[in-house]
This record gives structure tokens, C-alpha cells and sequence, in this order.
């Protein structure tokens, strides 16, 4: 595929002058920030030393708390106590199916708005005030204006919870030169694109297990171009699934049917802090209320084999997708607190063959990435590459029968542009509907719509005539612009998509692995449909065709066609392929006479001084 230069904001001003951007990793637990000081990546801390900020803000009357400070209120005043914004980001309200103590307002179908002691306040805004909370450490601990941004977000994120995101940070007073995904900030905090003196393309894994979920990227190093081939993931598999698996375990070691909610809690807490420990440690004890328990490394593998086998079958798909195999990849880079767990890097080492990179603080890893890219961004460090993310989803438009035209298939490098050209269907058709959708699946029923355009004052023209270009453009944020105009007459037509609201990362998952399942299944809707679409061109020509010659053919040809063309109503009514197929057959027996009748006379006409030319035109 090939690489688009991209130009990035600040990159030509001021060569020699050094400029001060950070690279913020917004998390949905904690948020943190980094900067490139004398060369060298740095997470900054708060004035009492912390790294992490609680992603947490508190609203009283007249004042807000964040951060650790906030974290007080979360038993006091859970509803004014937002936590895991990130959750909300880019989502309706039909999205957000998960249990939170908040108060929501706004209709079903848009980003909600919190109920709070200070009013209403949407996802956007709080996210902001995260933001600013981090662009003010960085002031204070730089001393010197910050000029621009990279915010990291997770590779799953879609359109409109980039947007959201982006709308955080410009509300912060940030300039964002990049949404950057979190696993391609890992790859670069290690330095995984500076290799330039490469003879060969190098290929990297990275895989990010934190508390709840599950990423995986595949990044490619090419000739000093650094582009990601391919992400996957589990929004629901983690270290927190680890923990369930060891509280279940330990129930049957110890013949417990039941536990209540309290003792629950107790258990999971328990096993996460065992979890942990035999990260250090060959062999834990567990102290579950009177219940004693010995776990050792071995036995933990056994139990958390499941979890772990799902990863690695994340990690296979990802692979395929890239067109990749495991002696392909050159390294393994590991992410997210439960890749402290040596058996999860076990687990790794094992499947991929080689030792897995891990030596920065998996929790700082992202924000350390982001800074690098900022500070390249900002037009510090000018070292020729490029850094190229996927789109998770592919991209197309709704065409005649309900089918999608793929414009963009997902794990297509961005920014990109493809441009296609389309006609009209029938004659004198002066606006045309374009239906954008993203989605795995052939029929638009089944993606998930983005937005409508109109395209409206074409010119009257016979069906099939009129040049429709539509371009799909995604920019390097994952924003995606579409544009179509009819070439002869110029007409334009253009929307930015910005949803009101976007796939959960459920959903997300959910179409991509629908792609999957359902192909056969689709390959049949989509021939059925174009099937339909190509009897209905059939009858419609007819009917024009009878309008203007009908007087050529006698009654009794008049009858077989008309009953021809009844049989083929009928069948359109039905799903059965080959019964349509046979009564187009059908019909085009009398139509094709019909035709031929037609064309003698124009012959006919044409003979008779008309040229042929004006024949052809008129009835193509
Ligand atoms: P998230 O990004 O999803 O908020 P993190 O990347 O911070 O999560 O990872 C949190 C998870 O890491 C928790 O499940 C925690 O138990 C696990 N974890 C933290 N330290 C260790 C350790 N030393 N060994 C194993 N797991 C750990
Ligand atoms: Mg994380």
C-alpha cells in the first residue's frame, strides 16, 4: 500500500527554536503526563510527587476536586463523584448499558450530560478538566508554555469518540497535534521506529493486558516508516478476569458454594493482592476469612490458562490479518499493569519464541510514547519518520438493494483517500442519497450507519449517465470526510462525520466479528439482493420501452409479455434465487423480442435521415 507524506502542524516553522509539547496517556483508571526534556522522555510529577492522576473529578456547589483528592468523595458523594469518563466519551446514551450511580440527562440518542452539584456537565467537559489538570503540572514543572499535545487513545476508539476526545482537549486550551493509539505509544517509547539503518522491514507485536481489557497491535518498520498493519482486542478480558478465576478456584479448593457480596469483595481483593505477589514471589499463601491457602506458579498458570488462550487467539487473528506469521516478528512489546505477571510474560515468550520487551513501567510506557511523538511533531526532532495508524472498521456507502460498497476496508493505513464513481439509476434522477456506513458485513442493515449526504441538483440525464465521484478521506486523527460530485456539472456535496454518538467498543467488536461469522450468509443476501436489483432494472426498462412502442407488438404478444412480467413480481416477492433468475430468463425471451421489433424500426428511421448517433443516445 502506498504511504502518505503527511504534513504535520509545526513541523516547517522555527527549525532552530526548541518548542515544549507533551504527550498525555487520558486513561479511564488513571491519566498521566509526559514531556521530552534535553532529549530524554520524562513522566512529570504533580508537587507531591505523584505520576498518577485518579481519572476523577469531584463537584461540589462552588468548587471541583480532582485527582487523588476526589477519590474522598467516592463514598460520601457518588453522584457528584465522576469516575471512568472515558467510558462515556462519543457514546449515547442507548450505548452506555454498564451500572453507574449517575444522574443522566438528554435524549437516547446523544452523549449525555451528568446531573451535578454545578449543573450539567457532558463527558467532553469533564474530560477536559482531567486535561487541564495535567496541562497545568506540566507548566508548573516546565516553566514554559506548552505549544502542543499528543493524547493517547485506545486503538478500538471510533470516530466519534475521537472526536469527543479531541473536542476535550481543545476545550483544555490544548493544541492537539495527534490522537495517537496507546499501543503505538508503547512501540515508540521503546524506540521501536528510530532504527533507521534497517536493511529489512521490521515487524512488532504489542500487547497491552490491563485491569479490564485487552489490545493488541501489529506495527510495521519500513525504509524509516513506521505503519500500523493491523489491531484487535477484548474490551472484556483482563486482570481483573484473573482475579474472578482464582476467587472461583479457590471456592472449589475450599467446598464453598455461596459467598455474599461483602465476602466476595474480600476474596477478589485476596487473590489480586496473591496475583501480584507471585509476580516476585515461586509460591503465595492466600488468607480467605478462616480459610488458608497455598498457591504456587504452576498451579496459577493452570488456573488462568483460559484467560490467557483467548489473548494469544487475539494475537493469531491480528497476525492473519497482517498476512503475517511468528517468524516474522522481531519483537514483542508488553503493556498494561498485568504484564507484570510472569506468567502472563511466560505465556508470551512462549508463543512468540522470544523475550518480550518489558523493562519500562508498564503504566507510564504510553504517556513516555506520546511525549516522543509530540516533541517529533512539534518539529524538535526531524528524523524523517512517519507514524501511521489503522481504521478499525471499514468504511463504505449503501448502494441499489440495500448492499455496501466498501470504500476503505478496516486495517487500511491513515490518512487515506479513495475515490470511486457511481451513476444513476434512472432517468432524469436530479439528488441522490449517500448513506455512509462502517461495518464488516455486505448488507448496510447490518453496519452501523455514520451519516447521509444529499447530493442534489444533477442535471437531467438518462440513468447510468451522470459521473458521480465520491471520495472517502480519514485524516491522521481517524476523522473521516466525504465528498461527492457529479463530474459533468460539477455539482459538490460534502460532510465531516461527526456523529452524535459512537460504537461502544462492544459494538466494535461485535461487527467485526460478525464480518466473520456471517460471510457465507452475506455472500448469499448480497447475490439475492443483486439478483433483485438487476430484475427491477429489467422491468423498469420494459415499462419506458412500452411506453413509447408499446403499438409495435400485437395483443398476443402483449399477454405473454404482460404475464411474464407478473410472473417475475411475484418471484420478486420471494428470497428464491434461481426462481427469479428463471423468470427474468422468462421474460427476456418476450423482451428481447420485443427489443428487436424496436430497433428495426428505429433502423427504419434512422435510414430515414435521422442519424444514428441521436438513435444511440436516446435510448441507452
Ligand atoms: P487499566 O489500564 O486497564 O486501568 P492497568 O494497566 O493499570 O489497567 O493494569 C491493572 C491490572 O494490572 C490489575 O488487574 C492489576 O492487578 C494488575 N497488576 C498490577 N501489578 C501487577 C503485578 N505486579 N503482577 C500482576 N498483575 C499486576
Ligand atoms: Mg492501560
Amino acid at each position: 500500500m502506498a504511504l502518505l507524506q503527511i504534513a504535520e502542524p509545526g513541523q516547517s516553522s522555527a527549525p532552530h527554536e526548541h518548542r515544549i509539547a507533551i504527550g498525555i496517556d487520558l486513561g479511564t483508571t488513571h491519566s498521566l503526563v509526559a514531556t521530552v526534556l534535553s532529549g530524554k522522555a520524562k513522566v512529570l510529577q504533580d508537587e507531591q510527587g505523584r505520576v498518577l492522576l485518579p481519572s476523577i473529578v469531584h463537584y461540589a456547589e462552588q468548587t471541583a476536586t480532582y485527582g487523588d483528592a476526589a477519590k474522598a468523595y467516592l463514598t460520601r458523594d457518588p453522584k457528584n463523584t465522576i469516575v471512568s469518563i472515558k467510558r462515556f466519551m462519543g457514546r449515547s446514551q442507548a450505548d452506555i448499558k454498564f451500572q453507574h450511580p449517575y444522574t443522566l440527562l438528554g435524549d437516547e440518542n446523544q452523549m449525555p450530560a451528568f446531573e451535578t452539584a454545578q449543573g450539567r456537565k457532558t463527558p467532553v467537559e469533564i474530560s477536559a478538566e482531567i486535561l487541564k489538570q495535567l496541562k497545568n503540572r506540566a507548566e508548573a514543572s516546565i516553566k514554559q508554555p506548552i505549544q502542543g499535545a499528543v493524547i493517547t487513545v485506545p486503538a478500538y476508539f471510533d470516530e466519534a469518540q475521537r472526536q469527543a476526545t479531541r473536542d476535550a482537549a481543545q476545550l483544555a486550551g490544548l493544541d492537539v497535534l495527534r490522537l495517537l493509539n496507546e499501543p503505538t505509544a508503547a512501540a515508540v517509547a521503546y524506540g521501536l521506529d528510530q532504527d533507521t539503518q534497517l536493511a529489512t522491514d521490521h515487524n512488532y507485536v504489542i500487547y497491552d493486558l490491563g485491569g479490564g481489557t485487552f489490545d493488541v497491535s501489529i506495527l510495521r518498520f519500513s525504509q524509516g516508516v513506521f505503519e500500523v498493519l493491523a489491531t484487535g482486542g477484548h474490551t472484556a478480558l483482563g486482570g481483573d478476569d484473573l482475579d474472578r478465576l482464582l476467587v472461583k478456584w479457590a471456592k472449589k479448593q475450599l467446598s464453598i458454594q455461596q459467598l455474599d457480596d461483602t465476602e466476595y469483595a474480600h476474596f477478589l481483593v485476596e487473590a489480586r493482592r496473591a496475583k501480584e505477589a507471585l509476580s516476585d514471589a515461586d509460591s503465595v499463601e492466600l488468607a480467605l476469612m478462616d480459610h488458608r491457602l497455598n498457591l504456587d506458579r504452576t498451579t496459577f498458570e493452570a488456573i488462568i490458562k483460559v484467560a490467557l488462550d483467548k489473548t494469544i487467539n487475539v494475537c493469531k487473528r491480528v497476525l492473519r490479518d497482517a498476512k503475517l506469521d511468528l517468524n516474522d516478528i522481531q519483537n514483542v512489546v508488553l503493556v498494561g499493569g498485568s504484564t507484570r505477571s510472569y506468567a502472563v510474560q511466560k505465556v508470551v515468550r512462549e508463543v512468540f519464541q522470544q523475550e518480550p520487551l518489558c523493562t519500562i513501567n508498564p503504566d507510564e510506557v504510553v504517556a513516555i510514547g506520546a511525549s516522543i511523538t509530540a516533541n517529533q511533531l512539534i518539529g524538535n526532532q526531524d528524523d524523517g519518520s512517519l507514524l501511521l495508524d489503522v481504521t478499525p472498521l471499514s468504511l463504505g456507502l449503501e448502494t441499489m438493494g440495500g448492499l455496501v460498497e466498501r470504500l476503505i476496508s478496516r486495517n487500511t493505513a491513515i490518512p487515506v483517500a479513495r475515490r470511486q464513481e457511481f451513476t444513476t439509476y434512472q432517468d432524469g434522477q436530479s439528488a441522490m442519497l449517500i448513506h455512509v456506513v462502517q461495518g464488516e458485513r455486505d448488507m448496510v442493515e447490518h453496519c452501523r450507519s455514520l451519516g447521509r449526504i444529499v447530493l442534489s441538483g444533477i442535471p437531467p440525464m438518462v440513468a447510468g449517465q451522470a459521473r458521480i465521484e465520491v471520495t472517502f478521506q480519514v485524516d491522521a486523527d481517524g476523522l473521516l470526510t466525504v465528498t461527492a460530485r457529479e463530474t459533468t456539472s460539477g455539482v459538490h456535496a460534502q460532510i465531516d462525520i461527526k456523529p452524535a454518538y459512537g460504537l461502544s467498543d462492544t459494538d466494535t467488536e461485535r461487527l467485526l466479528l460478525d464480518g466473520f461469522f456471517f460471510a457465507e450468509e452475506d455472500k448469499n443476501l448480497r447475490h439475492l439482493s443483486e439478483t433483485k436489483v438487476e430484475a427491477q432494472r429489467e422491468l423498469e426498462a420494459l415499462e419506458q420501452a412500452l411506453k413509447v412502442d408499446a403499438q409495435l407488438l400485437d395483443t398476443v404478444q402483449l399477454d405473454a409479455l404482460d404475464q411474464a412480467k407478473d410472473k417475475l413480481k411475484a418471484q420478486l416477492q420471494t428470497s428464491d434465487i434461481s426462481a427469479i433468475e428463471n423468470a427474468v430468463e422468462q421474460l427476456k425471451i418476450h423482451s428481447d423480442a420485443f427489443a428487436a421489433l424496436r430497433m428495426n424500426q428505429h433502423i427504419d428511421h434512422a435510414l430515414k435521415g435521422t442519424k444514428l448517433d441521436d438513435w444511440s443516445n436516446s435510448t441507452n
